[in-house]
């Protein structure tokens, strides 16, 4: 047999990396293409176990990076250092992504969906639509869990109308109150107790680098910030050891109240400065409380690299 066609998301997968490389594998083999294997580069995290278990799904093989020429398909990601090791060789047939376009580039023609919406699933949606392809109650429900754990059930202001649409879409196929699903399978992921400090500010961290500067911002998501805050002291211990080992210029670490909207941020590293001048706000012990902020691509990641 002809070798597969790996299809995955970024390394830390959150639920719209797992969820689209399972929702597009199933596409991609509706549509006549079967030799392809949704894959991921990472642990899977309570929430995206939560929609994983609600649907009684395996999780996608865990692979530890790509060899040569290995034919790929990205989604939600397409920056390198947020994918496979080795993705430098591999061949990268397709990406679909919702991100800003950085640190990518390929030696051949390739097909490139980027569309600024809130979610990749939301593309894939329609996807669907385009080439008229029934959508499974089971496509529903994990496109809908991607869709809401990227916005954070539409209230995030990466938010789109192509999302808030394909979320209403895919509810009638569903057949479940999306919304109270939604809420739980979010509430799940903000269980924290049982992560080591290390685990928490690696479970969904973004690898960056502008010009040779390089920085993380990692994000975790809570009910109660204060709770969170608990854990400062041995939170900043591992951004420290993060900082050394991979020599960064900076460690943010967004903790985000998902039913207030709020995130406050941890700030670590010889660029700290870049967080203050970001937000026009001082960092009070290492830290600082930003109102209305949610989403790292929108409001946290474009503000700070362009104080980098
Ligand atoms: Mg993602
Ligand atoms: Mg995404
Ligand atoms: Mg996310």
């Amino acid at each position: 047999m002809e070798k597969e066609i790996l299809i995955f998301g970024h390394k830390n997968p959150d639920t719209d990396t797992i969820g689209s490389s399972l929702v597009k594998e199933r596409l991609n083999k509706k549509m006549g293409n079967s030799n392809c294997k949704a894959v991921r580069l990472g642990n899977i995290n309570k929430e995206t176990k939560y929609m994983l278990d609600y649907l009684k799904l395996e999780a996608p093989e865990l692979i530890g990076g790509v060899e040569e020429n290995q034919e790929v398909i990205l989604v939600d990601h397409n920056e390198f250092n947020q994918s496979a090791d080795g993705i430098e060789k591999a061949k990268i047939l397709e990406v679909v992504d919702h991100h800003r376009i950085a640190n990518f580039e390929t030696s051949e023609p390739l097909t490139y969906t980027a569309r600024p919406y809130g979610c990749t699933s939301t593309i894939l949606f329609e996807d669907y639509k385009a080439n008229n392809i029934e959508i499974s109650k089971e496509e529903a429900i994990l496109m809908a869990s991607c869709i809401m754990s990227d916005t954070l059930i539409l209230k995030s202001p990466t938010t789109t109308e192509h999302d808030r649409k394909a979320l209403e879409e895919l509810e009638k196929i569903a057949g479940i109150d999306i919304k109270a699903y939604g809420l739980e399978m979010l509430k799940a992921g903000t269980d924290l107790d049982d992560f080591s400090a290390e685990e928490l500010v690696n479970l969904d961290a973004k690898s960056l680098d502008k010009n040779g500067t390089k920085f993380v911002i990692a994000q975790v998501n809570t009910v109660s910030i204060e709770d969170a805050l608990k854990r400062q002291e041995e939170l900043e211990e591992a951004m420290n050891n993060e900082i050394e080992k991979n020599n960064l210029d900076l460690f943010v670490l967004a903790i985000t109240d998902i039913l207030n909207s709020n995130s406050e941020i941890i700030a670590l590293g010889k660029k700290v400065e870049s967080v203050e001048k970001a937000f026009e706000k001082k960092l009070e012990n290492n830290k600082v409380f930003l109102e209305g902020v949610v989403s790292r691509k929108k409001q946290i990641l474009p503000n700070i690299d362009k104080n980098i």
